[in-house]
């Protein structure tokens, strides 16, 4: 199979928005099975994926019991509004356990996060050694929303990418291993998704009138998020851009890649720092 990595990954200066089939489904192993049921194909297989992030999120827990490494991972997910951030959280990291997991959502700074640096808030929500962190929304946004609206000026935002690229380095040199993905959904796409959110009353809650105001900028969104992927698509911390207008593989794709990194991380159970036999012949003979 070909590696998913080599099919979504951006290189950087190349990468073409508007040349992405958002309804493409790159790397689909067996076109067959997929393409009778290609729902019921991605629930078995996110099911069988999801198995083994569970598993690998036990060892690379357990590997970090008392300091022993500092290897965690962190998926940072972006995407346009009704992108299916959401939905790829619920669906995907649904298997791991709760208690080994750190989900953290970015909505615009607080009073306080205002008075700081822009990656202070981020620092703060960095998964700790041996968990899975997973950002709704990003550090990205300082040069997304922050860049379309002029919130600052173009001095100002124009130096992140940098900045955003010794962050990153910085953490990739502190164990800690980042997949940072754009699940990239057409205009049209999200045409649909609003209107879903308005006539089911269940998804109502998630929609915002202010979200028509970002979709007017589509074309500025799209140019913001090309340089950004760009110019931070970086050996460390690369960019995958995931066609998503199709549910099922925006699921299959994006457990795909977390289970890549997790698997190159190859994370195993510590040895026991105590003499096993000695402890078991104690726990038989306590009272
Ligand atoms: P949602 O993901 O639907 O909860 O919306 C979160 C909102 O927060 C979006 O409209 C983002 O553009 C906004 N947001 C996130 N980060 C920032 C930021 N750094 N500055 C301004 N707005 C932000
Ligand atoms: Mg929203």
């Amino acid at each position: 199979m070909t590696d998913l990595r080599e099919l979504l990954g951006v290189r950087p200066g190349h990468l073409r928005l508007a040349s992405i089939d958002t309804r493409s489904t790159p790397g689909v192993p067996d076109r067959r099975a997929v393409n009778d049921d290609p729902k019921a194909w991605s629930r078995e297989q996110v099911g069988k994926i999801g198995a083994d992030l569970a598993a690998y999120q036990e060892k690379l827990y357990a590997s970090a019991k008392e300091g022993a490494t500092d290897r965690r991972v962190l998926l940072v997910l972006q995407a346009m509004d009704c992108g299916g951030k959401d939905g790829t959280v619920r669906n995907v990291i649904g298997s791991m356990n709760p208690a080994g997991l750190k989900a953290v959502g970015f909505g615009p700074p607080t009073a306080e996060e205002r008075r700081h640096d822009f990656l202070w808030r981020i620092r703060r929500a960095l998964p700790p050694s041996g968990y899975v962190g997973i950002f709704n929304r990003s550090h990205y946004e300082d040069v997304l929303v922050v860049r379309v609206h002029q919130l600052i000026p173009e001095s100002e935002w124009a130096k992140r990418y940098d900045i955003i690229n010794a962050f990153e380095q910085e953490l990739a040199d502190d164990g800690l291993t980042m997949v940072k993905v754009m699940l990239h959904i057409s205009r049209e796409e999200q045409r649909e998704r609003l209107l879903a959110r308005l006539d089911d009353p269940t998804k109502r809650w998630k929609y915002n009138p202010g979200d028509l105001t970002e979709r007017a900028r589509w074309q500025d969104y799209q140019q913001a998020y090309e340089d950004a992927l760009n110019r931070c698509s970086t050996p460390a911390a690369p960019w995958y851009v995931v066609p998503a207008d199709r549910k099922w593989y925006r699921n299959w794709a994006v457990a795909t890649l977390l289970r890549q990194a997790l698997a190159d991380i190859d994370p195993r159970y510590p040895k026991a720092d105590f003499d096993v036999a000695a402890e078991r012949q104690r726990v038989l003979t306590a009272p």
